[in-house]
């Protein structure tokens, strides 16, 4: 089991929940637009948000942008460690950055020192993209040479005494991806940071990191997650909570199934599945609520669900458990659905899931 690593107030690593992080978009000097961002991203569940920290300037912003947010903050930074003990200095809560582009031990010491004085802990590892040739022409095996790459750049943190460390293998190609994380985390119990780097727009970003993420975190690889889509990084959350939810490794979440839709269909699915999603987003308990398009057929392919609902010309047929607890018009099933399950919560039902 890895250890334990903290990231301001959460904890990765040793058995806790795997963290679920994402990145803005943003210019980190843009404070307004930044801080906008951030919050959307907590809002959505994200756990820890990693910025760019590219200049003195972007460590000046991150002051403001730490006094007024609440989620961790993570400075991603590369070469340059002045930034990095600058964004130390400014209250990040997890630092990114690469000891062997930094370069003379000294600068490497410095940056260790500040993290040691902050409790802050330090993100290392390499990246397919632009991993140092060396590597590739030592190992004949790329996943060998991504591997054993970001284990040097953990050992020259441990060579400066410093040990509060995350690290992480990542390639664009999935399956490097999964053999990577599945190789280096038999050499390391240093908690590990799962993602697919550059993994494309969303399609083919989501097949990916379900493929080689939701795999690694079945089993029981992977300590914080972050899933790399193009563009607007909100998605990239509850792609996350889906990958979790699908490997059974989210509790106290409600599950939304629905119909893939055919002739028979009754109601448009795919918006109702929507609404019933955003309505149950916060409902804390373990459930599987299903969506489908019409009675007929539907009973039998919902059975396996706890809560179903079938739609009608003009609304929903709601069923729990197998019978039928009422007929709902379209525009209220979420919210009755919403009700019906956290009235039935209150009165103790549900409980122990
Ligand atoms: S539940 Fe009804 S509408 Fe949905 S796929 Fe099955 S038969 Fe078609």
């Amino acid at each position: 089991m890895s250890k334990i690593v903290k990231i301001g107030k959460i904890k990765i690593g040793g058995g806790s929940p795997i963290a679920v992080q994402s990145m803005t978009n943003t210019d980190t000097k843009d404070i307004f637009n930044t801080i906008q961002q951030i919050k959307a991203l907590e809002e959505s569940g994200c756990e820890m948000v990693r910025l760019s920290v590219y200049d003195e300037e972007c460590t000046e912003a991150l002051k403001k942008i730490k006094s007024e947010t609440e989620v961790p903050l993570v400075a991603d930074i590369h070469f340059d460690y002045k930034l990095a003990v600058a964004s130390i200095n400014a209250g990040v809560d997890k630092v990114r950055i690469n000891p062997g582009n930094i370069g003379a031990k000294w600068k490497v010491e410095e940056v260790a020192k500040a993290a040691n004085d902050h409790e802050v802990p330090i993100r290392v590892g390499a990246n397919m993209g632009s991993i140092d040739e060396k590597y590739l022409k030592k190992f004949k095996d790329r996943v060998d040479a991504l591997v054993m790459s970001a284990m040097d750049e953990v050992e020259e943190l441990e060579s400066v005494e410093f040990d509060n460390v995350v690290v992480a293998v990542k390639s664009s190609d999935a399956v490097e991806t999964l053999l990577a994380n599945e190789k280096i985390s038999k050499l390391t119990d240093h908690p590990i940071h799962l993602g697919v780097t550059e993994a494309g727009v969303y399609e083919d970003a989501v097949v990916k990191s379900a493929f080689a993420i939701g795999h690694l975190i079945y089993e029981g690889i992977g300590d914080t997650v972050r899933i790399s889509i193009a563009g607007d990084p909100i998605r990239e959350v509850s792609v996350a909570y889906s990958i979790l939810k699908s490997v059974h490794k989210l509790e106290n979440a409600i599950e939304v199934v629905a119909c893939p839709t055919c002739a028979r269909t009754q109601i448009n699915v795919e918006e109702l599945a929507q609404e019933v999603k955003k309505a149950l987003k916060t409902v804390k308990t373990n459930l599987k609520v299903a969506v489908m398009g019409c009675l007929v057929n539907g009973i039998g392919e919902a059975r396996d669900a706890d809560i179903a609902v079938f739609g009608t010309k003009s609304g929903g047929v709601i069923y729990e458990n197998g019978e039928k607890i009422g007929l709902v018009k379209k525009n209220k099933i979420a919210q009755s659905l919403k009700d019906m399950i956290e009235g039935k919560l209150k009165g103790g039902k549900y409980e122990n899931r």
